[in-house]
């Protein structure tokens, strides 16, 4: 890399906070960074260079990044040539005053501007003390990766943007202020991307994007994501499609039809709805009411059979009355989610909900918190429990955490099943009995072992 001039000894440490769009930036910046020579390290103490990739959705991760960024204050006056940056949402979103909130940072970039990153690691380098930021110059624009540079968690699933930026202004969001307009990768690129992981021994890809279903509009494809996903059935060697995250409103009955005609395309679906009274949902630009949204999960129900079904719910939105809420926990009852990831709103600076009246006591947000989690872990535990005694092929992920000879992986519905099995079994795919299961996790016992994976 020109301009660059450092030992091979060299040393990054890089943590990531926030969603998949965060963690497939992460395989691409870690890529980076191996090219240059730099060599993974978990561990502060041994790093000379320092990378958050940050997401700024929440406030609270934004306080975690600014107390972690705090603690190296004494690292870094010990080792002064150590290189501390910023990058991902965050850094997006407070550009103009990041360096002067976090005085111990070297360089900041967006998600945008990943592959400025060599240059920007050059120019420090070149002339220690001095900071230097990324362009921010088009958050608009879509930086596309190359097979060969993303590095993979594990070398038989990969993370694959389709979309960026987001477009529909939910008004308790900061993404499209953030990451811009919807700005889609060419389909032919994605094709492309998807054969050489194939071809390096990636079984399974997830497709993501703010909202997947809107790929392709901002090109002129206006049936751009299920052509898409038909385009990549056909990719040899790949055996599983998943896609994170649809917006409810953009998910049309042909769509759906033409998903569920594809094989390796899993029964999983994130359909967010984040309230249920049309009330709260207008006020939240959402574009959908609950009736609609109803319709929408028996469409996608009736044309595939087994389908995991996972949403996302805010309670406590300005003004939510107590019937409104109880029509969000009927919604729920009707729904039947497998689980959701479930949130008491918290205002956020940058978003429009701030100027609507009723934000709600912190303690009437928590107690509707309470209920729903209670409502829906119910729920949860009901689906679970018609799970024991079935079969399920998985794709084993990792060892467990549970111990020693024991492997975890996902069914196509994205449940998580523990079993007895040696770490070989790791990137196989392997038919599994159902014995046991929590809220949302499975145990079980390996029956046959169906592929073997090649690295
Ligand atoms: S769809 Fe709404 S919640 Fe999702 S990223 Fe876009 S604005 Fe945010």
């Amino acid at each position: 890399m020109p301009g660059m001039d450092k030992s091979a000894s060299q040393r990054f440490l890089l943590t990531t906070f926030g969603c998949q769009m965060n963690l497939a930036d992460g395989q691409r910046i870690r890529g980076i960074l191996q090219r240059l020579g730099y060599d993974e390290t978990e561990n502060e103490a041994d790093a000379d260079l320092i990378l958050f990739n940050t997401c700024c959705v929440r406030e609270h991760a934004e306080e975690r990044l600014f107390s972690r960024v705090q603690s190296l204050k004494r690292l870094k006056a010990g080792r002064p040539e150590l290189i501390i940056g910023v990058t991902g949402c965050l850094a997006q979103h407070h550009k103009k005053r990041l360096f002067e909130e976090l005085p111990l940072t070297d360089f900041i970039f967006g998600p945008n501007d990943i592959e400025e990153l060599p240059a920007i690691l050059a120019a420090l380098i070149a002339e220690p003390g001095r900071r230097r930021a990324g362009s921010f110059a088009d958050v608009g624009h879509f930086a596309g990766e190359e097979a060969d540079g993303i590095v993979l968690d594990r070398p038989f699933s990969a993370f694959v943007n389709i979309i960026r930026g987001c477009t529909n202004f939910c008004t308790y969001c900061i993404v499209p202020s953030v990451r811009g307009p919807e700005v889609s990768r060419p389909i032919h690129e994605l094709i492309g991307l998807v054969t050489s992981l194939a071809a390096r021994g990636v079984t399974e890809v997830t497709l993501l994007g703010q909202n997947v279903n809107a790929y392709g509009r901002d090109i002129g494809l206006a049936d751009g994501f299920p052509r898409l996903l038909e385009e990549l059935e056909s990719v040899s060697g790949l055996r599983r499609i998943r896609f994170l995250t649809s917006h409810p409103r953009d998910f049309s009955a042909e769509t759906i039809g033409r998903i569920a005609r594809l094989s390796k395309v899993c029964e999983s679906f994130h359909l967010p709805v984040q309230a249920g009274a049309d009330r709260v949902l207008s006020l939240m630009n959402r574009g959908y009411t609950r009736e609609y949204y109803l319709e929408l999960l028996a469409t996608v129900r009736e044309l595939i059979p087994g389908v995991s079904i996972t949403t996302d719910l805010i309670c406590g939105f300005p003004s939510e009355t107590d019937s409104e809420f109880e029509e969000t926990l009927d919604l729920v009852r009707r729904a039947r989610f497998d689980t959701a990831y479930m949130y008491y709103y918290s205002p956020r600076s940058g978003t429009k909900a701030l100027d609507i009246a009723g934000l709600l006591p912190e303690e009437i947000r928590k107690e509707r918190l309470a209920r729903l989690i209670e409502l829906q872990n119910s729920i949860s535990q009901q689906i679970s429990a018609e799970l024991p005694g079935k079969k399920f092929e998985i794709l084993v992920e990792s060892v467990s955490t549970h111990g020693e000879g024991h492997v975890v992986g996902k069914t196509r519905t994205g449940r998580p099943i523990d079993l007895a099995g040696p770490a070989s079994l790791v990137g196989n795919y392997v038919t599994v009995l159902v014995e046991r299961a929590r809220l949302w996790t499975l145990s079980g016992r390996l029956l046959q072992h169906d592929v073997e994976f090649e690295p």
